[in-house]
């Protein structure tokens, strides 16, 4: 038995080792991807559940790894978010994605742009400033920028959160609550902040039509947005089942694979014009 506890032991450690070497070629990679230019901005329309139209778009990031091809976020962005490098990507991002909504805008389309923040930008330089810089550059009406934020940051609560965030509304910029329901944050609480658009979190979306409590946990948080006056979103919206339930419930906007998968630019761009709502 001893023996095999060592044994374990070392098992343990070889693969742990593995991890953190893998993990340190990971973070290697991830130094160059900007300027090896793997980095690339997917988008992900989002729509007037009723009608069908298309009222803006969300940018979401992908990498593009030599070897390992297409990295999602979920697998890289914690890593930008402990090494710091979020701070330039973030940056990249949404230069990248205002000019594209430039491009869009010059082709006649009315979208709004909705970008992904960490809480790690804020240390890292991401100031109103800059956000003001970047429209301003792209000629873009800050009312057509969202940037969203997850509900974990609020419940870090602090003066420096409420102020970063009230520096981007007063730069024109809207505000959303991203992942909403997982933080568990209240209604008083969520007064506090300078935002104006909730998003439903896409496990509540899964759970409707499949049990009574699927539904009213979805129409408890569209009252709680009613009362709020905020915009709502639903996320990761598959079926057509989904889409009715939350217009019926009074859920305006929607996102998720129903109506598209977050796609390339061009992808996107051909798709938007092909669209018939
Ligand atoms: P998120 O902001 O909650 O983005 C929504 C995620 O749901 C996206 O995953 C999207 O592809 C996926 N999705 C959309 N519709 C559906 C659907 O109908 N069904 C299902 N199953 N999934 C759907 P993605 O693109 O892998 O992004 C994962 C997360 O990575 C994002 O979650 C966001 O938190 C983060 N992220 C992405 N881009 C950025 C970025 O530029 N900066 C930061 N800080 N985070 C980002
Ligand atoms: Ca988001
Ligand atoms: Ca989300
Ligand atoms: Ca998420």
């Amino acid at each position: 038995a001893k023996q095999s506890g060592r044994n374990q032991t070392h098992f343990f450690t070889a693969a742990m080792q593995e991890h953190a070497n893998q993990r340190m070629t990971l973070e290697q990679d991830l130094r160059h991807a900007l300027d090896r230019e793997q980095l690339e901005v997917f988008y992900q329309p989002v729509v007037h559940g009723r009608s069908g139209r298309i009222t803006g778009v969300e940018a979401l990031l992908r990498w593009h790894h030599p070897e390992r091809g297409m990295i999602p976020p979920d697998a890289f962005i914690p890593l930008a978010e402990e090494t710091g490098l979020i701070g330039a990507i973030g940056e990249w991002v949404l230069e990248t994605a205002c000019a594209q909504l430039r491009h869009w805008s010059d082709k006649g389309m009315n979208l709004y742009l909705s970008v992904n923040i960490s809480e790690r930008q804020r240390e890292l330089g991401l100031e109103a400033q800059v956000v003001r810089d970047i429209l301003e550059r792209n000629r873009i009406n800050p009312s057509q920028l969202v940037l969203e934020i997850t509900e974990g940051l609020l419940l870090q609560d602090s003066e420096e959160t409420i102020g970063w965030l009230n520096g981007f509304k007063q730069v024109g910029v809207n505000l959303a609550i991203d992942d909403f329901g997982t933080g568990y944050s209240s209604l008083s609480y969520l007064r506090r902040f300078p935002v104006d658009t909730l998003k439903i979190d896409r496990e509540f979306v899964r759970d409707l039509n499949t049990d009574r409590y699927g539904d009213s946990l979805v129409s408890a948080i569209i009252s709680m947005a009613a009362s709020l006056e905020l915009r709502l979103i639903a996320e990761g919206v598959e079926t057509e089942a989904q889409r009715s339930t939350l217009a019926q419930q009074g859920c305006q906007f929607m996102q998720g694979y129903l109506f598209s998968r977050p796609l390339p630019a061009e992808e996107l761009s051909a798709w938007l014009e092909s669209y018939q709502p």
